[in-house]
């Protein structure tokens, strides 16, 4: 399970990090909304932990623009800002949840479980066209024909799969 953290307050960021890899995810950090833009957008990340005020792109800008390129990956939205028009504003935007800082580290993880297991629940193959990617086992399905794909081959079309409508490098 890979986890984009999206937060500009550095000692937070290298807490979560630190938080989350003690609990066996892997963690990407990126500290303004366009990095974290264009790393979620990737779509090689199971959640996305996305702080509001963030510097280029704010928060709610960022779940706005993930979710209208049709990126699903789960949003946990952070924030210390915990008025109830900016939780409203939160989840209009796309995100999943919203935890307000501060928050307990017990709650947060709490919070990450829930999404992914959800996530996991949810998506379990992929479909572009006539084939499927089989997300559980690994295999591409196209008619009677199946292909059971090396890890680096399945990374690669899940990454293409998610994301059918960009050109990637
Ligand atoms: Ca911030």
């Amino acid at each position: 399970m890979k986890i984009l953290i999206v937060e500009d307050e550095t000692l937070l960021a290298e807490s979560l990090k630190t938080l989350l890899e003690a609990k066996g995810y892997e963690t990407d950090v990126v500290y303004d909304g366009k990095s974290g833009l264009e790393y979620a957008g990737l779509g090689i990340y199971d959640l996305v932990i996305l702080d509001v005020m963030l510097p280029e792109l704010d928060g709610f800008q960022v779940a706005k623009r993930l979710r209208a390129a049709k990126c699903g990956t789960p949003i946990l939205m952070l924030t210390a800002r915990s008025g109830l028009e900016d939780r409203i504003e939160g989840l209009d935007a796309g995100a999943d949840y919203y935890l307000a800082k501060p928050f307990d580290s017990r709650e947060l993880l709490a919070c990450v479980n829930a999404l992914l297991r959800r996530q996991g629940s949810q998506v379990d193959e992929l479909t572009f066209g006539n084939t499927t990617l089989d997300l559980s086992s690994g295999t591409l399905i196209c008619g009677k024909e199946n292909i059971r794909l090396s890890a680096k081959e399945f990374e690669i079309i899940r990454l293409l799969f998610r994301n059918p409508a960009r050109n990637l490098s």
